[in-house]
C-alpha cells in the first residue's frame, strides 16, 4: 500500500464514520420523537377518554331531560285541570279532614250534652233564680234575651261573668212587628244586638226566632219570610238556634213544675245534643223551680251541659214558611 492509499483508506474511514455518526443521530432523534408522540399519546388518552366520558353524561343527562320534558309539560298541560284537581281533592280532603277533626269531637262531645235555653228574659225575679241555681250546681247555659231596661243590664253582665251564653231573641217580639218583612226583622236583632253590645260588650251572634224557625204565625204577616230569613241570617254572618226538648213552660203560665220536669226526662236523648227550651220571664216562675230537678236528672244519667257557641252544631226545625 502506498502511502496515498493509505490516506484514501483513512479518509474513506473517516467519512463512514461521520455518515455513521448522522445517521445514528437521526435514528435517535426518531426513537426520541417516537418515544415522545408515543408517551404524550399515552398521557393524552385519558383525557381524551374522560372528555369523551364528560361528553357522553351530558348527553345522557340532556337525552333523560329531554325524555322527562315531553312526558312532564304534557302531563302538566294536560293535568292543568288536573293538577288543579288535585289540588281541589287535596283541598277537599284538607278541609274534610279540618271539619273532621272540629267536627267530629264536637259530635262526640255534643252526644250526652244538655244545652239549657232560656228564651223572653231577663226579667227580675225570675232570671236572677234561674242564675242562682245555675251557679250552685256549676251548669252553664244559653240566655236568648229581649229588649231590657237598665235595671236588667248587672244580670246580663252576671250571665257573661258565670260563663253563660247570650242569644238574641228579638228588641221586640211582636210577631206583626218582626215578620212584616225580612228588613224589619233584621233591623229587630240588629237594634238588640247593638244595645247589648254598647251595654255590656258582649257581641251576641246567635239567633233564636220568636216561634223558632217552623214557626207558621210568620205566614199571616208575610208569606215565604222564614224561607228568606234562615238564608239571609247565615249569609249576614248570624247562626240560629231551635230546640229538640221542649219542657212545654211555653204552654201556659201556670205549667207544674214536676210536668216540665217529666217532659224533659222523657225527650232527652243520649245520642244526640239536647237542645231544652225554657223560659226566665216573671210569669215563669215554675221553669225556675223545676230547674234543680231538671240538672239532677242530667248529672244522674251522665248528661253534660253546655252553653251554646258559635261551635255548637245549630239544631234547626224544618222551615214550613
Ligand atoms: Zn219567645
Amino acid at each position: 500500500m502506498t502511502t496515498k492509499s493509505r490516506e484514501n483508506t483513512g479518509r474513506k474511514r473517516r467519512r463512514m464514520t461521520r455518515l455513521q455518526r448522522e445517521r445514528q443521530l437521526r435514528m435517535r432523534l426518531l426513537i426520541c420523537c417516537g418515544v415522545v408522540l408515543v408517551l404524550s399519546g399515552l398521557f393524552a388518552a385519558p383525557e381524551i377518554r374522560a372528555a369523551l366520558g364528560r361528553r357522553q353524561i351530558q348527553r345522557d343527562m340532556e337525552a333523560e331531560l329531554d325524555a322527562a320534558r315531553p312526558q312532564s309539560v304534557p302531563e302538566r298541560q294536560a293535568a292543568g285541570g288536573e293538577a288543579e284537581g288535585q289540588e281541589g281533592t287535596a283541598g277537599d280532603s284538607d278541609i274534610l279532614v279540618g271539619e273532621n277533626a272540629v267536627v267530629e269531637p264536637e259530635v262526640v262531645r255534643e252526644k250526652k250534652t244538655v244545652y239549657l235555653t232560656f228564651d223572653d228574659g231577663p226579667s227580675m225575679d225570675v232570671t236572677p233564680e234561674i242564675l242562682d241555681i245555675l251557679k250552685k250546681n256549676d251548669v252553664k247555659a244559653t240566655f236568648f234575651i229581649l229588649n231590657y231596661g237598665e235595671k236588667s243590664i248587672p244580670i246580663l253582665e252576671r250571665m257573661v261573668r258565670e260563663g253563660h251564653t247570650i242569644g238574641i231573641h228579638g228588641y221586640s217580639h211582636d210577631y206583626a212587628e218582626i215578620y212584616a218583612s225580612e228588613d224589619a226583622f233584621m233591623n229587630n236583632i240588629q237594634k238588640l244586638h247593638d244595645k247589648l253590645l254598647e251595654d255590656v260588650g258582649y257581641d251576641a251572634r246567635i239567633v233564636r226566632f220568636p216561634g223558632g224557625s217552623s214557626n207558621t204565625i210568620s205566614e199571616k204577616y208575610k208569606k215565604g219570610i222564614m224561607k228568606k230569613l234562615t238564608k239571609r241570617l247565615e249569609k249576614e254572618g248570624w247562626k240560629y238556634l231551635d230546640w229538640n226538648v221542649s219542657t212545654g213552660d211555653a204552654e201556659g203560665n201556670n205549667v207544674p213544675s214536676s210536668q216540665l220536669v217529666k217532659s224533659v226526662k222523657s225527650e232527652l236523648k243520649p245520642e244526640q245534643a239536647n237542645v231544652v227550651l225554657l223560659h226566665d220571664t216573671s210569669s215563669k216562675q215554675s221553669s225556675a223551680d223545676a230547674l234543680q230537678n231538671i240538672i239532677d236528672f242530667g248529672i244522674e244519667n251522665g248528661y253534660t251541659f253546655c252553653p251554646v257557641t258559635e261551635d255548637t252544631t245549630m239544631v234547626h226545625h224544618k222551615v214550613n214558611n
